[in-house]
């Protein structure tokens, strides 16, 4: 199994990203960069980090009318990313614009096809905030309703929480791709995050990739709490 951990580097400081995608570009299997790190360094600061040759993860989560969104990950493929996503409240006709798009793009440019994967419900949000935006039922069926709707849309999967591994692949069969963040290894500070698997349960339930970022970003030595990660969840 190639390694399956994406470093999450929450950072608007692009030599601190350069010089962690350095050290790290042996024992991680891709870069995830958010809307913090490409709102302050733009495409050149994601090409930088892709220099250092690891699959980059281009966290933008697009949402907006289907034309708008196509030629946002048109323009996203210039950075050559591995992984790119969209929310999947934008809806079929958006989710099918963007997968028109990528793999236009993809003829065009004669590179690898990246996965195009979606944002169900954003783990911040309870039942409770689903009601005050007029959604009823459960969070896990909204979850599975749009990963359903994600995957009819030709989409390659979601990202999704540890809970939503088992009911989405249910759902969505053995195919489809998840990315699962919210993970925290055996012992370590769980910070913000309320409902954490370790590396291990979480492949162990299904996950394709993991995202992980302060457990590694934030170790006295990265490459090491990385390589630390990989072996524990190869078989
Ligand atoms: O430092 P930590 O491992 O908590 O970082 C996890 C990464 O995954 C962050 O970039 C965070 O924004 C992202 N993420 C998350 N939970 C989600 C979706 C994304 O923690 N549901």
């Amino acid at each position: 199994m190639p390694n399956p951990i994406f470093v999450a580097l929450d950072t608007q400081d692009l030599t601190a990203a350069t010089d962690l995608a350095k050290k790290l570009s042996g024992s991680v299997g891709g870069i995830k960069l958010g809307l913090e790190f490409f709102s302050a360094n733009g495409p050149d600061g994601v090409r930088e980090i892709a220099k250092t040759g690891v699959p980059v993860f281009l966290d933008l989560k697009f949402h907006d009318i289907p034309n708008t969104v196509a030629g946002a990950v048109r323009a996203a493929m210039s950075v050559g990313p591995s992984i790119l996503n969209v929310h999947a409240a934008g809806g079929e006709a958006m989710m099918k614009a963007a997968a028109e798009a990528l793999d236009e793009a993809t003829t065009a440019t004669d590179c690898e096809r990246p996965l195009l994967i979606a944002v169900t419900v954003l783990t911040s949000l309870d039942q409770s905030d689903l009601v005050t935006v007029g959604q009823s039922g459960t969070p896990e069926e909204q979850v599975v309703r749009l990963a359903r709707l994600t995957q009819a849309s030709g989409l390659d999967g979601v990202v999704c929480s540890p809970r939503e591994i088992g009911a989405i692949r249910d759902a969505c069969g053995a195919d489809f791709k998840l990315i699962v963040p919210g993970i925290r290894p055996e012992g370590s500070d769980t910070g913000d995050q309320k409902r954490t698997l370790t590396p291990k349960q979480a492949i162990d339930a299904g996950a394709d990739y993991l995202v992980i970022g302060r457990p590694i970003t934030a170790a006295s030595d990265p490459a090491v709490a990385a390589k630390a990660i990989a072996a524990s969840i190869t078989p």
